[in-house]
Protein backbone atom coordinates (compact mmCIF):
# COMPACT_ATOMS: atom_id res chain seq x y z
CA UNK A 1 0.00 0.00 0.00
CA UNK A 2 1.01 3.63 -1.27
CA UNK A 3 2.53 4.73 2.59
CA UNK A 4 0.81 8.61 1.80
CA UNK A 5 -2.40 6.55 1.80
CA UNK A 6 -2.30 4.47 5.41
CA UNK A 7 -5.15 4.56 7.11
CA UNK A 8 -4.73 6.96 10.21
CA UNK A 9 -4.53 4.36 12.30
CA UNK A 10 -1.43 2.88 11.22
CA UNK A 11 0.96 6.30 11.21
CA UNK A 12 -0.87 7.19 14.78
CA UNK A 13 -0.19 7.29 17.99
CA UNK A 14 -3.16 5.96 19.53
CA UNK A 15 -5.84 8.34 20.70
CA UNK A 16 -7.21 7.87 24.31
CA UNK A 17 -10.00 6.61 24.22
CA UNK A 18 -11.12 9.70 27.21
CA UNK A 19 -10.52 11.93 24.60
CA UNK A 20 -12.91 10.28 21.66
CA UNK A 21 -15.57 12.21 23.61
CA UNK A 22 -14.12 15.67 23.54
CA UNK A 23 -14.08 18.37 20.49
CA UNK A 24 -10.62 18.51 19.27
CA UNK A 25 -8.90 21.55 18.01
CA UNK A 26 -7.84 20.94 14.82
CA UNK A 27 -4.57 22.86 14.70
CA UNK A 28 -1.45 24.92 16.29
CA UNK A 29 1.24 27.03 14.32
CA UNK A 30 4.17 28.76 15.18
CA UNK A 31 6.94 30.75 13.39
CA UNK A 32 10.37 32.01 14.23
CA UNK A 33 12.66 34.54 12.41
CA UNK A 34 15.84 35.91 13.24
CA UNK A 35 17.08 33.22 15.83
CA UNK A 36 19.88 30.74 14.34
CA UNK A 37 18.54 27.01 13.79
CA UNK A 38 14.90 28.57 13.86
CA UNK A 39 13.72 24.71 13.34
CA UNK A 40 14.98 23.88 16.60
CA UNK A 41 12.67 26.62 18.30
CA UNK A 42 9.85 25.96 16.11
CA UNK A 43 10.08 21.81 17.33
CA UNK A 44 9.80 23.13 20.95
CA UNK A 45 6.93 25.60 20.14
CA UNK A 46 5.06 22.71 18.38
CA UNK A 47 6.01 20.52 21.23
CA UNK A 48 4.04 22.73 23.78
CA UNK A 49 0.67 23.09 21.35
CA UNK A 50 0.85 19.71 20.39
CA UNK A 51 -2.95 19.36 22.62
CA UNK A 52 -4.15 21.72 19.41
CA UNK A 53 -3.41 18.54 17.27
CA UNK A 54 -1.51 15.13 17.63
CA UNK A 55 -1.99 13.80 14.31
CA UNK A 56 1.30 14.65 12.60
CA UNK A 57 3.30 17.88 12.00
CA UNK A 58 5.35 20.12 10.00
CA UNK A 59 8.24 22.10 9.52
CA UNK A 60 9.43 24.19 6.88
CA UNK A 61 13.07 26.50 7.22
CA UNK A 62 14.89 28.96 5.10
CA UNK A 63 18.70 29.15 5.03
CA UNK A 64 20.09 31.98 2.61
CA UNK A 65 22.75 29.35 1.84
CA UNK A 66 20.38 26.47 1.28
CA UNK A 67 16.94 27.90 0.62
CA UNK A 68 13.75 26.29 1.48
CA UNK A 69 13.61 22.84 3.06
CA UNK A 70 10.57 20.73 4.72
CA UNK A 71 9.61 18.06 6.88
CA UNK A 72 6.15 16.58 7.58
CA UNK A 73 5.83 13.72 9.60
CA UNK A 74 2.74 11.63 11.35
CA UNK A 75 2.63 11.35 15.14
CA UNK A 76 4.27 13.57 18.29
CA UNK A 77 6.42 15.70 17.53
CA UNK A 78 8.45 14.79 20.10
CA UNK A 79 8.78 11.43 18.42
CA UNK A 80 10.00 13.28 15.19
CA UNK A 81 11.83 16.54 15.44
CA UNK A 82 13.88 15.45 18.11
CA UNK A 83 16.16 13.59 15.63
CA UNK A 84 19.31 15.21 15.26
CA UNK A 85 19.50 14.29 11.36
CA UNK A 86 16.42 15.66 10.95
CA UNK A 87 16.53 18.53 12.12
CA UNK A 88 20.10 19.26 10.69
CA UNK A 89 18.23 19.30 7.41
CA UNK A 90 15.83 22.49 8.22
CA UNK A 91 18.97 25.11 8.75
CA UNK A 92 18.40 28.64 8.86
CA UNK A 93 17.02 31.79 10.98
CA UNK A 94 13.74 31.39 9.91
CA UNK A 95 10.92 28.87 10.26
CA UNK A 96 7.44 27.54 10.83
CA UNK A 97 5.56 24.60 11.86
CA UNK A 98 2.17 23.31 12.05
CA UNK A 99 0.47 20.78 14.23
CA UNK A 100 -2.44 18.85 13.03
CA UNK A 101 -5.86 17.33 13.92
CA UNK A 102 -7.30 16.72 10.68
CA UNK A 103 -8.22 19.11 8.41
CA UNK A 104 -11.48 19.37 5.89
CA UNK A 105 -11.81 16.96 3.56
CA UNK A 106 -9.50 14.21 4.88
CA UNK A 107 -11.11 12.89 8.75
CA UNK A 108 -10.58 9.29 9.05
CA UNK A 109 -7.55 8.99 6.63
CA UNK A 110 -4.96 10.98 5.93
CA UNK A 111 -2.42 11.28 3.39
CA UNK A 112 1.22 12.93 4.06
CA UNK A 113 0.49 15.88 1.24
CA UNK A 114 -2.27 17.06 3.65
CA UNK A 115 0.12 17.49 6.14
CA UNK A 116 1.45 21.59 6.46
CA UNK A 117 2.88 23.95 5.95
CA UNK A 118 2.02 24.30 2.38
CA UNK A 119 4.89 25.28 -0.09
CA UNK A 120 4.55 27.70 -3.11
CA UNK A 121 7.34 28.42 -5.56
CA UNK A 122 5.75 32.15 -7.13
CA UNK A 123 7.67 33.43 -9.58
CA UNK A 124 8.57 36.03 -6.58
CA UNK A 125 10.38 33.51 -4.80
CA UNK A 126 8.80 30.81 -2.32
CA UNK A 127 6.81 30.74 0.49
CA UNK A 128 5.30 28.73 3.24
CA UNK A 129 2.19 28.97 4.96
CA UNK A 130 0.33 27.19 7.93
CA UNK A 131 -3.32 27.49 8.87
CA UNK A 132 -5.33 26.98 11.63
CA UNK A 133 -8.97 27.27 11.30
CA UNK A 134 -11.63 26.53 8.58
CA UNK A 135 -12.27 27.91 5.53
CA UNK A 136 -16.17 27.86 5.19
CA UNK A 137 -16.38 28.28 1.16
CA UNK A 138 -13.39 26.00 0.76
CA UNK A 139 -14.87 23.58 -1.74
CA UNK A 140 -17.00 26.37 -3.84
CA UNK A 141 -13.35 27.99 -3.96
CA UNK A 142 -11.53 24.80 -5.20
CA UNK A 143 -13.99 23.97 -7.87
CA UNK A 144 -13.64 27.31 -9.31
CA UNK A 145 -9.71 27.00 -8.77
CA UNK A 146 -9.70 23.21 -10.78
CA UNK A 147 -11.88 24.81 -13.16
CA UNK A 148 -9.16 27.60 -13.91
CA UNK A 149 -6.75 24.89 -14.10
CA UNK A 150 -5.08 25.05 -10.81
CA UNK A 151 -3.74 20.93 -9.54
CA UNK A 152 -4.39 20.33 -6.28
CA UNK A 153 -1.59 18.34 -3.92
CA UNK A 154 -3.91 17.77 -0.80
CA UNK A 155 -7.44 17.37 0.26
CA UNK A 156 -6.90 20.68 2.72
CA UNK A 157 -8.85 23.66 2.26
CA UNK A 158 -6.04 25.71 3.53
CA UNK A 159 -4.06 24.97 -0.46
CA UNK A 160 -6.58 26.77 -1.58
CA UNK A 161 -5.04 30.00 -0.36
CA UNK A 162 -1.54 28.95 -1.93
CA UNK A 163 -3.34 29.04 -5.60
CA UNK A 164 -5.23 31.86 -4.95
CA UNK A 165 -2.02 33.27 -4.20
CA UNK A 166 -0.64 32.22 -7.19
CA UNK A 167 -3.08 33.92 -9.29
CA UNK A 168 -3.00 37.15 -7.93
CA UNK A 169 -1.83 39.86 -9.87
CA UNK A 170 0.24 41.79 -6.58
CA UNK A 171 3.98 41.88 -6.81
CA UNK A 172 4.68 41.01 -3.45
CA UNK A 173 3.80 37.68 -1.69
CA UNK A 174 2.27 39.34 1.48
CA UNK A 175 -0.07 41.34 -0.69
CA UNK A 176 -0.75 38.12 -2.79
CA UNK A 177 -1.46 36.72 0.27
CA UNK A 178 -3.68 39.66 1.06
CA UNK A 179 -5.31 38.87 -1.96
CA UNK A 180 -5.96 35.43 -1.41
CA UNK A 181 -7.65 35.60 2.23
CA UNK A 182 -10.21 38.38 1.03
CA UNK A 183 -11.36 35.69 -1.34
CA UNK A 184 -11.84 33.63 2.04
CA UNK A 185 -14.70 32.72 4.29
CA UNK A 186 -14.28 31.47 7.46
CA UNK A 187 -12.18 31.08 10.45
CA UNK A 188 -8.08 31.65 9.84
CA UNK A 189 -4.82 32.57 11.69
CA UNK A 190 -1.78 32.39 9.50
CA UNK A 191 1.56 31.87 9.81
CA UNK A 192 3.69 32.26 6.70
CA UNK A 193 7.12 32.72 5.26
CA UNK A 194 8.93 33.86 2.35
CA UNK A 195 13.13 34.15 2.16
CA UNK A 196 12.92 37.06 4.74
CA UNK A 197 9.31 37.68 6.03
CA UNK A 198 8.07 35.92 9.06
CA UNK A 199 3.70 36.93 8.51
CA UNK A 200 0.81 36.90 10.36
CA UNK A 201 -2.61 37.08 9.55
CA UNK A 202 -6.09 36.69 11.72
CA UNK A 203 -9.72 36.57 10.06
CA UNK A 204 -11.48 39.66 10.20
CA UNK A 205 -13.80 38.16 13.44
CA UNK A 206 -10.41 36.79 15.06
CA UNK A 207 -11.94 33.35 15.51
CA UNK A 208 -9.07 31.62 16.57
CA UNK A 209 -6.14 32.68 18.46
CA UNK A 210 -2.67 33.90 17.52
CA UNK A 211 0.02 36.31 19.46
CA UNK A 212 3.16 38.03 18.98
CA UNK A 213 6.49 37.13 21.02
CA UNK A 214 10.05 38.45 21.31
CA UNK A 215 13.07 36.12 21.43
CA UNK A 216 16.41 37.63 21.74
CA UNK A 217 16.88 39.44 18.25
CA UNK A 218 14.13 37.46 16.70
CA UNK A 219 10.49 37.50 16.47
CA UNK A 220 7.93 34.39 17.32
CA UNK A 221 4.28 34.01 16.18
CA UNK A 222 2.00 31.19 17.76
CA UNK A 223 -1.07 30.06 18.57
CA UNK A 224 -0.78 30.23 22.28
CA UNK A 225 1.56 32.10 24.63
CA UNK A 226 2.13 28.53 26.38
CA UNK A 227 4.23 27.95 23.33
CA UNK A 228 6.36 31.32 24.01
CA UNK A 229 7.54 30.15 27.70
CA UNK A 230 8.98 26.90 26.47
CA UNK A 231 11.39 28.68 24.55
CA UNK A 232 12.36 32.07 26.74
CA UNK A 233 10.25 34.04 24.55
CA UNK A 234 8.50 37.27 26.19
CA UNK A 235 4.90 37.89 25.28
CA UNK A 236 4.16 41.01 23.28
CA UNK A 237 0.57 41.02 22.14
CA UNK A 238 -2.42 39.20 20.38
CA UNK A 239 -2.69 39.65 17.02
CA UNK A 240 -5.73 41.45 16.46
CA UNK A 241 -8.76 40.58 14.71
CA UNK A 242 -8.13 41.44 11.02
CA UNK A 243 -4.49 42.33 11.64
CA UNK A 244 -1.56 41.24 8.72
CA UNK A 245 1.94 41.51 10.50
CA UNK A 246 4.76 41.64 8.63
CA UNK A 247 8.03 41.09 10.56
CA UNK A 248 11.38 40.99 8.96
CA UNK A 249 14.92 41.06 10.76
CA UNK A 250 15.85 45.06 10.07
CA UNK A 251 12.29 46.81 10.02
CA UNK A 252 10.52 44.72 12.68
CA UNK A 253 6.95 44.20 12.62
CA UNK A 254 4.67 46.23 9.99
CA UNK A 255 0.99 45.92 11.04
CA UNK A 256 -2.22 46.82 8.85
CA UNK A 257 -5.58 45.88 8.35
CA UNK A 258 -6.36 44.45 4.83
CA UNK A 259 -10.06 43.46 5.38
CA UNK A 260 -13.06 45.46 6.65
CA UNK A 261 -13.02 45.56 10.06
CA UNK A 262 -15.66 43.84 12.19
CA UNK A 263 -16.71 43.58 15.69
CA UNK A 264 -14.54 40.29 16.77
CA UNK A 265 -15.94 36.98 17.83
CA UNK A 266 -13.38 34.86 18.88
CA UNK A 267 -14.09 31.18 19.67
CA UNK A 268 -15.36 31.20 23.71
CA UNK A 269 -14.76 27.73 23.73
CA UNK A 270 -11.12 28.39 23.98
CA UNK A 271 -11.57 29.48 27.18
CA UNK A 272 -13.18 26.76 28.19
CA UNK A 273 -11.25 24.13 26.87
CA UNK A 274 -8.77 24.16 23.60
CA UNK A 275 -6.20 26.71 25.07
CA UNK A 276 -4.07 25.60 27.25
CA UNK A 277 -4.33 26.78 31.22
CA UNK A 278 -1.20 27.97 31.43
CA UNK A 279 -1.88 30.17 28.74
CA UNK A 280 -3.00 33.75 28.38
CA UNK A 281 -6.22 34.81 26.54
CA UNK A 282 -7.44 38.28 26.28
CA UNK A 283 -4.94 39.49 28.96
CA UNK A 284 -5.63 36.76 31.99
CA UNK A 285 -4.57 33.28 32.19
CA UNK A 286 -6.90 30.79 31.20
CA UNK A 287 -6.78 28.52 34.44
CA UNK A 288 -7.95 32.39 36.01
CA UNK A 289 -10.83 32.29 33.69
CA UNK A 290 -11.61 28.29 33.90
CA UNK A 291 -11.74 28.79 37.92
CA UNK A 292 -14.57 31.94 37.08
CA UNK A 293 -16.54 29.49 35.06
CA UNK A 294 -16.56 26.92 38.06
CA UNK A 295 -17.88 29.63 40.52
CA UNK A 296 -20.38 31.02 38.04
CA UNK A 297 -21.67 27.58 37.79
CA UNK A 298 -21.97 27.39 40.86
CA UNK A 299 -24.00 30.58 41.55
CA UNK A 300 -26.33 29.22 38.98
CA UNK A 301 -26.37 25.40 40.16
CA UNK A 302 -26.02 24.60 43.46
CA UNK A 303 -26.36 21.34 44.91
CA UNK A 304 -26.27 20.10 48.41
CA UNK A 305 -23.12 17.81 48.33
CA UNK A 306 -20.19 16.12 50.36
CA UNK A 307 -17.41 16.60 47.61
CA UNK A 308 -16.51 18.60 44.77
CA UNK A 309 -14.53 16.11 41.90
CA UNK A 310 -12.94 17.17 38.45
CA UNK A 311 -13.03 14.74 35.37
CA UNK A 312 -9.42 15.22 34.67
CA UNK A 313 -7.70 17.03 33.78
CA UNK A 314 -9.77 19.43 31.76
CA UNK A 315 -12.45 19.85 34.55
CA UNK A 316 -10.05 20.48 37.09
CA UNK A 317 -9.72 24.57 36.94
CA UNK A 318 -13.33 24.66 37.05
CA UNK A 319 -14.18 22.01 40.35
CA UNK A 320 -11.57 24.27 41.98
CA UNK A 321 -13.67 27.66 41.39
CA UNK A 322 -17.17 25.36 41.91
CA UNK A 323 -15.66 24.08 45.10
CA UNK A 324 -14.47 27.70 46.38
CA UNK A 325 -17.85 29.11 45.32
CA UNK A 326 -19.57 26.26 47.35
CA UNK A 327 -17.72 25.69 50.32
CA UNK A 328 -18.05 21.78 49.54
CA UNK A 329 -14.44 20.83 49.89
CA UNK A 330 -12.42 20.02 46.87
CA UNK A 331 -10.77 16.01 46.26
CA UNK A 332 -9.23 14.27 43.10
CA UNK A 333 -11.80 11.90 43.14
CA UNK A 334 -10.56 10.60 39.95
CA UNK A 335 -7.21 10.22 38.88
CA UNK A 336 -6.09 10.48 35.29
CA UNK A 337 -3.45 8.09 34.17
CA UNK A 338 -0.98 9.56 32.22
CA UNK A 339 0.77 7.06 30.43
CA UNK A 340 -1.74 4.70 28.49
CA UNK A 341 -2.34 4.39 24.98
CA UNK A 342 -4.87 2.18 23.06
CA UNK A 343 -2.25 -0.73 22.87
CA UNK A 344 -4.32 -3.32 25.37
CA UNK A 345 -6.77 -6.00 24.02
CA UNK A 346 -9.40 -6.20 26.38
CA UNK A 347 -9.00 -9.33 28.49
CA UNK A 348 -12.92 -9.92 29.45
CA UNK A 349 -16.15 -8.85 27.98
CA UNK A 350 -16.49 -8.50 32.07
CA UNK A 351 -14.41 -5.67 32.17
CA UNK A 352 -16.61 -3.01 31.93
CA UNK A 353 -15.35 0.22 30.54
CA UNK A 354 -12.30 -0.93 29.69
CA UNK A 355 -11.30 2.06 27.58
CA UNK A 356 -12.08 4.84 30.35
CA UNK A 357 -10.49 2.84 33.08
CA UNK A 358 -7.36 2.52 31.07
CA UNK A 359 -7.43 6.41 31.41
CA UNK A 360 -9.24 6.99 34.46
CA UNK A 361 -9.35 5.61 37.93
CA UNK A 362 -11.87 6.68 40.98
CA UNK A 363 -10.72 7.09 44.34
CA UNK A 364 -12.42 4.62 46.23
CA UNK A 365 -11.73 5.38 49.90
CA UNK A 366 -12.92 9.26 49.17
CA UNK A 367 -15.98 8.08 47.06
CA UNK A 368 -17.50 5.07 49.38
CA UNK A 369 -20.85 7.04 50.59
CA UNK A 370 -20.24 10.21 49.51
CA UNK A 371 -22.94 12.47 47.50
CA UNK A 372 -20.30 13.82 44.39
CA UNK A 373 -20.07 16.66 42.54
CA UNK A 374 -18.36 15.96 39.24
CA UNK A 375 -16.94 18.71 36.40
CA UNK A 376 -16.44 18.49 33.34
CA UNK A 377 -15.86 21.34 30.59
CA UNK A 378 -18.50 19.68 28.38
CA UNK A 379 -20.40 16.85 27.18
CA UNK A 380 -20.67 16.10 23.92
CA UNK A 381 -22.06 12.56 23.07
CA UNK A 382 -22.34 11.80 26.52
CA UNK A 383 -20.45 8.43 26.12
CA UNK A 384 -17.89 9.18 28.61
CA UNK A 385 -19.85 11.16 31.26
CA UNK A 386 -21.85 7.64 31.38
CA UNK A 387 -18.93 5.28 32.24
CA UNK A 388 -17.82 8.21 34.63
CA UNK A 389 -21.05 7.81 36.75
CA UNK A 390 -20.96 4.49 36.87
CA UNK A 391 -17.28 4.30 37.87
CA UNK A 392 -18.03 6.30 40.89
CA UNK A 393 -21.60 4.50 41.48
CA UNK A 394 -19.24 1.39 41.65
CA UNK A 395 -17.28 2.99 43.98
CA UNK A 396 -20.14 3.32 46.34
CA UNK A 397 -20.76 6.81 45.98
CA UNK A 398 -24.47 7.76 47.42
CA UNK A 399 -25.17 10.66 44.80
CA UNK A 400 -23.51 11.79 41.82
CA UNK A 401 -24.33 15.65 40.69
CA UNK A 402 -22.81 16.29 37.44
CA UNK A 403 -22.44 20.17 36.68
CA UNK A 404 -20.75 21.17 33.17
CA UNK A 405 -18.49 24.21 32.29
CA UNK A 406 -19.98 25.05 29.22
CA UNK A 407 -23.83 24.88 28.07
CA UNK A 408 -25.65 21.92 26.04
CA UNK A 409 -23.19 21.72 22.73
CA UNK A 410 -25.88 21.42 20.16
CA UNK A 411 -24.52 22.02 17.33
CA UNK A 412 -20.61 21.78 15.37
CA UNK A 413 -18.18 23.44 14.90
CA UNK A 414 -17.30 24.60 10.77
CA UNK A 415 -14.63 26.97 12.38
CA UNK A 416 -11.53 24.51 13.07
CA UNK A 417 -13.01 22.36 15.67
CA UNK A 418 -13.87 18.34 14.82
CA UNK A 419 -17.30 18.23 15.95
CA UNK A 420 -19.42 14.64 15.56
CA UNK A 421 -22.88 15.10 13.12
CA UNK A 422 -25.64 17.72 14.70
CA UNK A 423 -27.54 14.13 15.46
CA UNK A 424 -24.95 12.65 17.35
CA UNK A 425 -24.74 15.56 19.75
CA UNK A 426 -26.86 14.53 22.79
CA UNK A 427 -27.59 18.35 23.43
CA UNK A 428 -29.18 18.10 20.06
CA UNK A 429 -31.41 15.16 20.51
CA UNK A 430 -32.56 16.02 24.21
CA UNK A 431 -33.80 18.32 26.84
CA UNK A 432 -31.53 18.91 29.92
CA UNK A 433 -34.07 16.68 31.82
CA UNK A 434 -34.07 14.03 29.06
CA UNK A 435 -29.97 14.25 29.39
CA UNK A 436 -29.74 13.46 33.05
CA UNK A 437 -32.06 10.84 32.42
CA UNK A 438 -30.37 9.25 29.70
CA UNK A 439 -27.05 9.65 31.89
CA UNK A 440 -28.70 8.63 34.70
CA UNK A 441 -27.47 11.03 37.67
CA UNK A 442 -28.98 12.51 40.35
CA UNK A 443 -28.78 16.11 38.66
CA UNK A 444 -26.91 17.61 35.29
CA UNK A 445 -26.55 21.30 35.11
CA UNK A 446 -25.03 23.35 32.36
CA UNK A 447 -23.53 26.97 33.06
CA UNK A 448 -25.93 28.97 30.86
CA UNK A 449 -24.51 31.21 28.12
CA UNK A 450 -24.69 34.26 30.16
CA UNK A 451 -23.28 32.97 32.66
CA UNK A 452 -19.87 31.45 30.49
CA UNK A 453 -19.86 35.33 29.21
CA UNK A 454 -19.89 36.77 32.89
CA UNK A 455 -17.54 34.32 33.62
CA UNK A 456 -14.73 35.52 30.89
CA UNK A 457 -15.19 39.14 31.21
CA UNK A 458 -18.37 40.40 30.38
CA UNK A 459 -20.21 41.76 33.09
CA UNK A 460 -23.57 42.04 31.59
CA UNK A 461 -23.53 38.68 30.01
CA UNK A 462 -24.19 38.16 26.12
CA UNK A 463 -25.03 40.66 23.76
CA UNK A 464 -27.87 39.09 21.71
CA UNK A 465 -27.60 41.96 19.59
CA UNK A 466 -24.04 41.83 18.98
CA UNK A 467 -22.63 39.12 20.68
CA UNK A 468 -18.92 39.11 21.71
CA UNK A 469 -17.62 35.96 20.82
CA UNK A 470 -18.25 33.10 18.76
CA UNK A 471 -20.87 30.81 20.77
CA UNK A 472 -22.38 29.16 17.73
CA UNK A 473 -21.74 25.69 19.23
CA UNK A 474 -23.69 26.45 21.78
CA UNK A 475 -26.68 28.51 20.26
CA UNK A 476 -26.27 27.59 16.45
CA UNK A 477 -25.84 31.36 15.59
CA UNK A 478 -22.84 31.37 13.16
CA UNK A 479 -20.91 34.73 13.06
CA UNK A 480 -19.64 33.45 9.32
CA UNK A 481 -22.40 31.47 7.17
CA UNK A 482 -20.96 27.74 6.71
CA UNK A 483 -21.95 28.40 2.64
CA UNK A 484 -20.00 24.64 1.58
CA UNK A 485 -22.37 22.64 4.34
CA UNK A 486 -25.38 24.69 3.80
CA UNK A 487 -24.47 23.13 -0.05
CA UNK A 488 -24.65 19.84 1.66
CA UNK A 489 -27.91 20.01 3.23
CA UNK A 490 -26.60 21.42 6.90
CA UNK A 491 -30.18 23.62 8.10
CA UNK A 492 -28.92 26.46 10.30
CA UNK A 493 -31.43 27.46 13.15
CA UNK A 494 -34.36 28.44 12.28
CA UNK A 495 -35.09 32.53 12.82
CA UNK A 496 -36.62 32.96 16.43
S1 LIG B 1 -18.54 26.99 17.01
FE1 LIG B 1 -17.86 26.65 19.12
S2 LIG B 1 -15.86 25.63 18.96
FE2 LIG B 1 -16.34 26.50 16.94
S3 LIG B 1 -15.35 28.51 16.91
FE3 LIG B 1 -17.44 28.83 17.61
S4 LIG B 1 -17.35 28.67 19.85
FE4 LIG B 1 -15.46 27.82 19.03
Amino acid sequence: MDSELLPLSKHMPPAHPFDDDKLREECGIFGVLGVADAANFVALGLHALQHRGQEAGGIVSHDPEQGFNSARRFGYVRDNFTNESLMKTLPGPLAIGHVRYSTAGSKGQTAIRDVQPFFGEFSLGGAALAHNGNITNADALRRELIERGSIFQSSSDSECIIHLMARSFQKSIPDRMEDALRRVEGAFSVVAMTRTKLIGVRDPLGVRPLVLGKLGEGWVLSSETCALDIIGAEFVREIEPGEMVVITQDRGVASHFPFRRRPSRFCIFEHVYFSRPDSILGGRSVYETRQAIGRELAKENPVEADLVCPVPDSGTPAAIGFAAESGIPYAMGIIRNQYMGRTFIEPTEQIRNMGVRLKLNVNRALIRDKRVILVDDSVVRGTTSRKIKEMILDAGAREVHFRIASPPTAWPCFYGVDTPQREKLLAATMSEDEMREHLAVDSLKFISLDGLYRAVGEAKGRDPQSPQYCDACFSGDYPVEPSDMIEQGFQLKAAE
